[in-house]
């Protein structure tokens, strides 16, 4: 994973981001209070628009600097909790790399963990978790066990699908959902999608370029 990816997965995430608009908004409409598709809006917006300052920098650097702002722009609960997936894994790729699959998955889990930890939340809670620890757990699983890359990539799209759709059954017991009780059920959650939209996005534009 180098920075150049990094950026044009940026680029991709955001465009990815404004055409499920009408989606998300309603999904937050549904669950929360509406404003997860322009917290996400913002954040991505802001990102692209770093390009410059971020092009000559390592990816650990890069990552650090998306998860920083991010903080600062995103807001609502889900911006501290997307920050703090960026900054794990800037600090995980500064210490170990990310040249290899199991070295990228590494990764990925600490950001995982991270998000775990600041939101105190598991699988099974109507969140965003509910896509990013399956497909965390499928990503360890499969590059340890030296799969092919085409292969793992399309797995944890299967995944991110799979554990977004599973959000939609669910009673929430984080967030503003908890809120709702048994209203909840019928609706995705709306973090459980755009991390579904966002995981699609990396994963094609990896597929892409194998
Ligand atoms: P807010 O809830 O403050 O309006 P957003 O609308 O941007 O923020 O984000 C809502 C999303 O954040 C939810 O759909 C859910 O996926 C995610 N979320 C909320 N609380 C938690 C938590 N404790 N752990 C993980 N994800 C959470
Ligand atoms: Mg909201």
């Amino acid at each position: 994973m180098n920075t150049e990816f990094i950026l044009k997965a940026a680029e991709a995430v955001n465009a990815a981001i404004l055409s499920h608009e009408s989606e998300i908004e309603s999904l937050d409409r549904e669950l929360g209070d509406g404003d997860h598709f322009i917290n996400m809006k913002r954040g991505g917006g802001a990102i692209v628009g770093m390009r410059g300052e971020l092009a000559e920098l390592a990816p650990d650097a890069v990552l650090n600097k998306i998860g920083m702002k991010l903080l600062s722009t995103i807001g609502g609960a889900s911006g501290p909790l997307i920050a703090s997936f960026f900054m794990a894994m800037a600090k995980t790729v500064k210490e170990k790399g990310a040249e290899t699959l199991p070295e990228i998955a590494a990764a990925f889990a600490a950001g995982v963990e991270a998000i775990q930890s600041r939101g105190k939340a598991d699988v099974g809670e109507k969140t965003m978790l509910d896509v990013l620890i399956p497909v965390s757990r499928a990503f360890s699983r499969l590059a340890g066990e030296g799969a092919d890359r085409s292969a793992v990539l399309a797995e944890l799209k299967r995944e991110a699908e799979q554990g977004m759709w599973s959000t939609r059954d669910m009673i929430a017991t984080k967030g503003r959902a908890a809120f709702l009780g048994e209203r909840a059920i019928g609706h995705i959650d709306p973090g459980a999608k755009t991390s579904q939209v966002i995981i699609a996005t990396v994963c094609d534009l990896a597929l892409a370029e194998a």
